[in-house]
């Protein structure tokens, strides 16, 4: 069933969430009860409901609320892992990358070249390594079955080839290497395509949704919208609540990370086609780096690691600190130093990492390598998932990282159903919604930026442009956005309000001025619907 190309099974709106909401109140009852809408709650649900389950998943704000949307946007096959000889977790990571870019979600990501640069310092020590560490991980592509296609290997540049390829680096590089890694069009989306899958599957997706009294066999969902509460019980509890998720069940050792962004104006880097990376002095592994935004002109940089001890905000936000280390370690790469009038906007995240071993918790699939407790820095922590049962049966799945959600999901299913005949995990070769292989995205007769949003679905968002001037046109002048976007994120993809549409069906809030600009159409095309 289509709408004019859109899978109506997986379109989420206003309407659906209110009658399935009422629904789930009146039966009171489902198979299982997944708590938290980021990456690895959706993940769960479609897990489970392409293995027949019955699921709902409640989510306190919108898809997306939490880190998933913070994060650097990469599907990557975990170099870093590599580097720290956590060799398993970096295989999961490059199998993982080759599922999400060659079947679950290639029009969602992209190959993106990542320039490491030989600059004025770089050791023979340092430049031996990053060469040992790339081959290394083209190995762990092969192990993984990537194809070349998806992801060419590492090979050496030129000083010329270097410049040639990034021509905002510094003059006096002596040349580099090049390698190739995943980039996700944008981390917010990728939440909502397997959230909506997951409703194609027959998922009941509830936004606006808080849990609260988790026990293994169901808990109190509130309508955050009405203050309604009622009780859904449950076969089983997956609490995927990421770094608040200590704060729903006892005994899950959490010491939260603060990474912070920059979002920068793709000006003044000359238009920047390609990742660069540097190492952080003094750090083992560490790198800050420059990514091209896929459609838009705007470049991230990135990356810190702070621990973030103490009380959890919504929405954190990077230091003055951390602006400053961002602005100047990118620009000792460049040509032509930054300066904060390049800086549009910042942004940072939580990442869920585990402090140590669970006490009181059954460690599940994975839950038997956390990394070293106690304080010290979290770059050193383990980026390894596990899954907990609490003493009250909740099953707690967190760490972890949102390339390897589709794993954490299996994981965390197989142990909800610990024991009772059910179909085996079905996602390995489950496209998301508007996926296809990237010799039928090219032939989509729809704009690439388009398709590189919605794949197969961009004829009807393009369609939509039809509907009058306002949803042809770009909704602030920073974005190519159009009307069109927000009115097919209002109708197919679960946004409820402005900042639905604002902050994670589109992007444009992380420029303050472009958000400012956008708002009226925002609210314009909520009030439409
Ligand atoms: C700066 C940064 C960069 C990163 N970069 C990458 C990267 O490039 N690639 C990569 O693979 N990984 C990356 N990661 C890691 C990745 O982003 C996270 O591991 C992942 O997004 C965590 O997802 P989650 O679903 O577990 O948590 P979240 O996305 O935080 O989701 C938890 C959800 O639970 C909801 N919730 C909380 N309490 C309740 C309640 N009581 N009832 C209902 N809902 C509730 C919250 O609103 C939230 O939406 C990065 C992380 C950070 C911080």
């Amino acid at each position: 069933m289509s709408a004019g190309g859109a899978t109506l099974a997986a379109s989420l709106n206003a309407a659906r969430r209110a009658r399935e909401l009422a629904i789930t109140a009146e039966r009171g009852r489902a198979d299982l009860l997944v708590v938290g809408g980021g990456v690895t709650g959706a993940g769960v649900a479609l897990d489970a409901a392409a293995r027949g389950l019955s699921v709902v998943l409640a989510e306190r704000g919108d898809l997306a609320s939490g880190t998933s949307r913070w994060s650097s946007k990469l599907v990557h096959g975990g170099l870093r892992y590599l580097a720290r000889g956590e060799v398993g977790i970096a295989y999961e990571s490059a199998a993982e990358r080759g599922l999400i870019m060659e079947r679950i979600a290639p029009h969602l990501t992209r190959p993106l070249p990542m320039i490491y640069p030989w600059l004025p310092g770089t050791s023979l020590g340092s430049k031996a390594l990053t060469r040992v560490g790339l081959a290394a991980a083209d190995q762990l592509r092969r192990a993984a079955r990537t194809s070349r296609q998806t992801l060419p290997g590492p090979r050496h540049l030129t000083r010329a080839e270097a410049l040639t390829m990034v021509p905002c680096l510094r003059r006096d590089l002596t040349g580099g290497m090049v390698t190739w890694d995943g980039q996700l069009t944008d981390d917010a989306r990728l939440v909502v395509a397997i959230a909506r899958t997951a409703a194609a599957h027959g998922a009941v997706i509830l936004t606006r949704c808080e849990a609260s009294g988790l026990a293994g066999d169901g808990a109190v969902l509130t309508d955050t919208l009405t203050g309604n509460s009622f009780r859904l019980r449950a076969g089983a509890v997956v609490n995927a609540a990421g770094v608040w998720a200590g704060q729903l069940t006892g005994g899950v050792p959490l010491r939260p990370s603060r990474g912070s962004h920059l979002v920068l104006a793709d000006a003044a880097f000359g238009g920047l086609r390609a990742g660069v990376l540097a190492p952080v002095p003094g750090e083992r592994a560490r790198f800050v780096f420059a990514l091209p935004v896929p459609g838009e002109p705007r470049v991230y940089a990135g990356l810190t690691d702070e621990p973030a001890d103490g009380p959890l905000p919504d929405v954190p936000e990077p230091t003055p600190g951390e602006v400053a280390f961002l602005l100047d370690s990118v620009s000792g790469m460049l040509d032509v130093p930054l300066s904060r009038s390049d800086v549009l906007g910042a942004f940072a995240g939580l990442r869920p990492l585990l402090a140590g071993p669970a006490a009181g918790h059954r460690a599940g699939p994975a839950g038997d390598e956390a990394g070293p407790a106690g304080g010290g820095a979290t770059a050193d922590l383990s980026r390894k998932h596990a899954v907990l049962t609490s003493p009250d049966g909740v099953i707690t799945v967190v760490g972890g990282k949102l390339t390897t959600y589709r794993r954490m999901a299996q994981d965390a299913v197989d142990a909800a159903l610990a024991g009772r005949p059910a179909r085996p995990c079905a996602t390995r070769g489950l496209p998301l919604v508007g996926a296809a292989d990237r010799r039928a995205l090219a032939r989509v007769r729809a704009p690439a930026r388009l398709v590189a949003k919605y794949g197969t679905e961009a004829p009807a968002v393009l369609a939509l442009t039809g509907g009058g001037p306002r949803l042809a046109e770009p909704v602030a002048c920073g974005t190519p956005v159009t009307g069109a976007e927000l009115a097919f994120a209002v109708r197919h993809e679960g946004a409820l309000d402005a900042s639905d549409l604002l902050d994670r069906r589109t992007r444009i809030g992380l420029v303050q001025a472009d958000r400012q600009d956008a708002l009226a159409a925002a609210e314009r095309a909520i009030a439409q619907g």
